[in-house]
């Protein structure tokens, strides 16, 4: 039986990972400072007794430490971080020490402990930023624009380093922005899906929000999750775009949202200034070609889809009360 161990297995990619990795057989393990496993767990509260939590800190390495010999992991996914690009101005050194600092952390003590496994490192689009060409693949120059896109390009690069250094199979996955049903509230994405089922349900009457002529290649979580492990199958560890390859804005977002109970957003929707962004990105589109060419894989959910999935699992939340949205 295969050993993965995840950091990040509270949030939405740490939940469809370990589910999916379930599936395959794995044996999984969650690293996290929650001490509550059903509070840790609670996206895959169904799931949450097949998965053995190690209580650690990605700031801590003595926790790593022990963490890497209890799992003795074949597999290390890396998806720990501090996440959120807008908070990320407020938190500029936290998310230097977590989203950056920590990778070598964990490589280093993974090259001590469990120097056979394989690691992957959730990159992200906004390594791209400030970008003028497009759609962008593997080659493309990166200008993160925000304290997380810079902290991501720290994480990306010691993963090279480590892999051309010393042989380690550590591969980055270039992730654009994936959404689902367990993405937090705090998301555009979800914030909108969330709050177009309050409407519905007469449980709100309108929707603040910042830029909505932002534009993003946005994918299912689901969908991205087999991508990581994908690139951990392959003999050779390296980096992949992983995205759509379709652009939409906020708007779009929102026809479809709306539309799917009927509503015209222009009803409800309020454009607030202080929600906008300090600097806002390029047009972000991702080339998956080679994600595709040599891992196999393609995208299956697409953008429409991806926004019903959201809205009819919040009506569902929403009408029959449950709590659980996923902050
Ligand atoms: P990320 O910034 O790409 O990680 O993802 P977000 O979901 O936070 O933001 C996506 C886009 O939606 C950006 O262009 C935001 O400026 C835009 N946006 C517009 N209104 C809002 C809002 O109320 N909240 C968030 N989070 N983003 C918003």
């Amino acid at each position: 039986m295969k050993k993965a161990l995840i950091t990040g297995i509270t949030g939405q990619d740490g939940s469809y990972l370990a589910a999916f990795l379930l599936k395959k057989g794995y044996k999984v393990f969650g690293l996290t400072r929650q001490e509550n496993a059903a509070v840790a767990l609670n996206k895959i509260p169904h799931l949450a007794d097949q998965i053995t939590l190690i209580k650690g800190d990605l700031l801590d390495q003595n926790t790593l430490f022990s963490a890497l010999e209890e799992a003795q992991p074949d597999e290390i996914y890396n998806l720990g971080a501090h996440s959120f690009v807008q908070t990320s101005w407020n938190h500029a050194v936290l998310t230097a020490e977590l989203t950056a600092v920590s990778v070598t952390k964990i490589i280093d003590t993974a090259l001590k402990v469990c120097p056979k496994s394989r690691f992957y490192q959730a990159s992200s689009s906004e390594l791209f930023g400030k970008v003028k060409v497009g759609p962008q693949n593997e080659e493309t120059g990166f200008y993160p624009r925000s304290p997380y896109g810079v902290a991501k390009l720290y994480g990306h690069w010691i993963t090279v380093n480590f892999r051309e250094s010393f042989n380690y199979h550590a591969s980055s996955g270039i992730m654009f922005n994936h959404e689902s049903p367990l993405r937090g509230l705090e998301y555009v994405t979800r914030k909108i899906s969330h709050t177009v089922a309050l409407i519905k349900n007469g449980q709100a009457s309108e929707l603040r929000l910042g830029n909505i002529e932002g534009r993003r290649d946005w994918g299912f979580a689901g969908d991205y999750v087999e991508a990581m492990w994908l690139m951990l199958q392959q003999e050779k560890a390296d980096d992949y775009v992983v995205a759509t390859g379709e652009t939409h804005s906020v708007k779009d977002f929102l026809d479809l949202a709306f539309g799917r109970v009927n509503l015209d957003w222009k009803e409800y929707v309020k454009t607030d200034p202080a929600l906008y962004r300090p600097i806002e990105l390029g047009p972000l589109v991702g080339d998956f070609s080679k994600a595709k060419k040599i891992l196999g894989w393609t995208p299956k959910v697409g953008f429409k889809e991806l926004v019903y999935m959201m809205v009819d699992r919040d009506m569902e939340l929403v009408t029959t009360g449950i709590q659980n949205v996923s902050r």
